[in-house]
């Protein structure tokens, strides 16, 4: 029995799953190759903002809670919140559920797997044996049974600003004076800063600025991937299918403002460098918007999650190009024997150099 949530092979009647090295549906049990949606990219450009904005705003959105019904065992499988495709709860069945998906904002376009489970496997292993002060314990983790790949959702925005500014220029200039140094009498250079008024207005575009939008990860692992986005392709389920997939838990309009924030410092230097002279102070700064759009994208993380001494651990492969990151456990027995060493060299030379 077919419905949305699957496609079955013809051969056997498992569920297909996307193979990243084919990138192509694949059957897991007997190895039958189907063609996946047609990956074109035609969705994935930039949408006005402000109408999208304006007509999301009177809904009062939802946190998605699917059910979906699995195919294959009959269950009713309860995803968790904001998971819109993920692995039936009974049977293990991949399903993709966003046909039933409450968002208002759908994702425009993925990136696409590109990594297998395997190289995402030995990218982390590689990783592990790289760090120092690992505890042994962690180096010998069965990673393969906890990594899964899934989709995580990323705002970018483009704008164009136009800040107007108030501040100061300061420019150097030395004065001489007379100090006594051992009763004679010298003099010296001092450094000394004069303050002029400074205004004017900077114009600085921007083009794909990152907000991850997941909160399932922490923020400072997402935003260390780097992604080829020119490699977005339109959503289909074809590609999600085997992996899971998240809607956004940070939304549009706090999304947007975490955007601004980020083009602050840019705008900052844009602002120096108007001011020039030796030094710049910024007192005011009106900045307004134009041009805006933004897309939703779904970019591949393989993930996975340990507990190392009571404390959980996360660990991801970008899935689009194999570089690892993670949060790591320290040996405390390793820092520890390090630290005696140094202490025993220092005595060492110390007493050597006191003979
Ligand atoms: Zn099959
Ligand atoms: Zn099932």
């Amino acid at each position: 029995m077919e419905n949305f949530y699957t496609r079955l092979c013809k051969n056997c009647g498992s569920a297909l799953v996307f193979d990243p090295q084919k990138q192509k549906l694949v059957c897991p049990a007997c190895g039958t190759e189907y063609e996946a949606d047609e990956m074109k990219g035609e969705n994935v450009v930039e949408l006005d903002l402000m109408d999208t904005l304006k007509a999301i705003e009177q809904y009062n959105e939802d946190d998605d809670k699917l059910v979906v019904h699995c195919p294959n065992c009959g269950a009713d499988s309860e995803f968790p919140a904001n998971v819109v495709a993920t692995h039936c709860q009974y049977c293990g069945t991949p399903l993709t559920g966003s046909t039933l998906s409450q968002r208002t904002l759908r994702p425009q376009g993925i990136v696409p797997f590109a990594i297998t489970h395997d190289a995402a496997v030995m990218a982390f292993r590689k990783w592990l044996q790289s760090l120092w002060f690992l505890p042994n314990k962690a180096k010998k983790l069965k990673l393969e049974e906890t990594m899964q790949g899934v989709y995580r959702p990323l705002w970018t925005f483009d704008f164009k600003t136009t800040t107007r500014y108030t501040g100061e220029r300061g420019e150097h200039y030395y004065v001489t004076k007379t100090r006594r140094v051992n009763g004679k009498t010298e003099t010296y250079q001092e450094r000394k800063t004069r303050w002029y008024p400074a205004a004017g207005t900077v114009h600085v575009a921007f083009d794909d600025i990152l907000v991850p939008a997941s909160n399932r990860m922490s923020k400072a692992l997402q935003e260390e991937c780097r992604w080829n986005l020119e490699n977005a392709v339109d959503y289909s389920e074809d590609m999600i299918r085997g992996f899971d997939e998240e809607s956004y838990d940070v939304r549009l309009r706090p999304a947007f403002e975490e955007s601004q924030e980020k083009a602050k410092p840019q705008i900052q230097s844009a602002i120096r460098r108007d001011i020039g002279g030796d030094e710049q102070r910024i007192s005011s700064m009106d900045t307004s918007y134009a041009d805006l759009s933004y897309k939703l994208l779904l970019v591949p993380y393989w993930s996975a999650t340990y507990r190392f001494k009571g404390k959980p651990y996360t660990y991801i492969v970008n899935g689009q190009t194999g570089v690892a990151h993670g949060e790591r456990p320290w040996s405390v027995v390793k820092i520890t024997f390090l630290i005696l060493a140094i202490l025993a060299i220092v005595i060492g030379l110390y007493i050597m150099f006191n003979q």
